[in-house]
């Protein structure tokens, strides 16, 4: 039956709402924006809520199996990204559920450590060639978290920074004054509901609450950056896979064969090897889905289809891997992620807009939250190995009450595809947080926040920045 568009409208009657929490700073989203940006917020002294939609917090790094931190160094093995994530990091090593490189090995060049991460298919994680060095391939401090753990632990610091934890929380509209953000509405099973915050926090990625609050914002995509594809991931358990790897290496013209008509059957052929040390039989599938259209994702009817041709996809994988490939013989598939991959979208209009003139640009800016490693895996990470990101990024141009701490921060499309991952966005969210307990304390909007505070609170924070005095 073909769908036919409504065009028919109605008004929906207005009714009193409970509020049900009066708070300092309210973050909508737990993913890794929201995270680092509650825990941020509540470390610094403000009365923090958090409210999400799922049962866990996390968000992509979780439920959505993206469990890889990728270029904490840049090329040449320097670590730029520390604070919140480097704690994160340290506390999943503690529990056994975190892989990186050793230190002494961020920036190698040697040839089987290399080889090591070039065959686990995570090489554009892990490897990069250094024009400085004729092209040779170096190795980045990435690290891998065991995501269920990861869930666990995160609930550990939230709770332990004080924050007020809201799961099941579907965060729908923000609550204005004039231009000013006041609180947020949510649905529950408990209902619709309204938290009052003195300042917002958009960390749902899509920037649910800044469209609302009529920031503007930039929803550009276009097909040739991976932040228009969308995704859905899931993990194939108890492959051989030293026996597949011989079968592939003895008879490659076959294996290319069999996987050639693996995506005619709408099956998903590459994978990454898990490399968790409790996982060596596992499989990581990032299946992406390149939509006809660059996809911000927002389209309820698209994730309805996305999410159903993705199941098909996993399983017609999974079924024939296990009939045709050897060592796939007793495979299942271990999961696959409750989070549909969106991996761009609507980007809020900043005071400060990060551009294509950044990328090759060494400025230190005056609000500088946090020193990230250049990303475009050629040329210009050479020349620049990091780049300064300024606090103005997160700060919406005209609304007040409100910040955004996610892949929504201000950004062009071009440039937003290199740090809209996940050690970025928790490093945006400890700022935002830090920011917004700072300006409540001082009685100011999030957008006079003073600067030299904000950087000797965000240093004592134990993140890296620059003097700029
Ligand atoms: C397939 C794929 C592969 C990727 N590979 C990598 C990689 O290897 N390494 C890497 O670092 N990054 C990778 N990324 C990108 C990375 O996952 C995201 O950019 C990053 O997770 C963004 O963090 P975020 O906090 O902005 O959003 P999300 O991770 O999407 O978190 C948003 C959170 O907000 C919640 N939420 C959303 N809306 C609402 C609402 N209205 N109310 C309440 N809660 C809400 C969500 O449930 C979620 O928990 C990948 C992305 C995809 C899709």
């Amino acid at each position: 039956m073909s769908e036919k568009p409504s065009v028919r409208t109605i008004t929906e009657q207005a009714r009193d709402i409970k509020v049900c929490r009066e708070a300092d700073v309210v973050v909508v989203g737990g993913g890794p924006g929201g995270i680092g940006s509650a825990i941020a917020a509540a470390r610094t002294g403000a009365d923090t809520v958090l409210i999400e939609r799922y049962g866990h917090l996390g968000g992509m790094a979780t439920g959505g199996l993206i469990n890889i931190l990728p270029n904490l160094s840049d090329i040449s093995g320097k670590q730029h990204i520390y604070g919140l994530n480097q704690e994160i990091i340290d506390r999943m090593e503690k529990r056994d559920a975190a892989f990186y490189p050793r230190k002494k090995d961020w920036g190698t060049a040697d040839k089987e450590l290399v080889d090591f991460y070039n065959d686990t298919g995570l090489n554009l994680f892990y490897v990069r060639k250094d024009p400085n060095m004729g092209g040779k391939e170096r190795v980045m401090y990435t690290a891998v978290v065991d995501p269920e753990v990861l869930k666990d632990e995160l609930n550990d610091m939230v709770q332990e920074a004080g924050v007020d934890l809201w799961l099941h929380s579907w965060g729908t509209r923000p609550i204005m004054e004039g231009n000013t953000v006041k609180g947020v509405y949510f649905e529950s099973k408990s209902g619709r509901q309204a938290i009052l915050g003195k300042v917002v926090i958009d960390s749902t990625g899509d920037g649910d609450i800044f469209v609302e609050a009529g920031a503007e914002f930039d929803g550009e995509l276009n097909n040739k950056y991976r932040t228009a594809w969308m995704a859905s991931t899931f993990w194939m358990t108890d492959v051989n896979i030293k026996k597949a790897d011989d079968f592939k290496a003895s008879q490659p013209e076959k294996f290319a064969e069999l996987m050639q008509e693996l995506l005619k059957l709408g099956g998903y052929p590459h994978y990454l090897k898990g490399i968790l040390g409790n996982q060596r039989n596992v499989l990581w599938y990032h299946s992406f889905q390149i939509q006809p259209e660059a996809s911000d994702g927002k389209d309820v009817r698209e994730l309805t289809r996305v999410d159903v041709r993705g199941r098909k996809r996993a399983v017609t994988t999974y079924e024939f891997m296990k009939k045709n490939i050897p060592g796939f013989e007793n495979c299942y598939i271990m999961q696959t992620a409750p989070q549909l991959g969106i991996q761009g979208g609507r980007r809020v209009i900043g005071e400060y807009i990060l551009d294509d003139k950044d990328m090759v640009s060494d400025e230190v800016h005056e609000d500088t939250i946090v020193v990230l490693a250049n990303n475009d895996n050629g040329e210009i990470s050479a020349r620049h190995p990091s780049i300064c990101i300024p606090y103005r990024c997160l700060v919406p141009k005209e609304v007040d009450g409100l910040l955004v701490a996610c892949r929504a921060f201000s950004s062009t499309d071009s440039v937003n595809m290199y740090f809209n991952i996940i050690p970025p966005c928790i490093a945006y969210g400890q700022a935002a947080g830090t920011a917004a307990a700072l300006a409540i304390d001082a009685g100011v909007q999030p957008r006079k926040v003073d600067y030299k505070a904000l950087h000797k609170n965000l240093v004592k924070q134990g993140v890296n920045l620059p003097d700029t005095k």
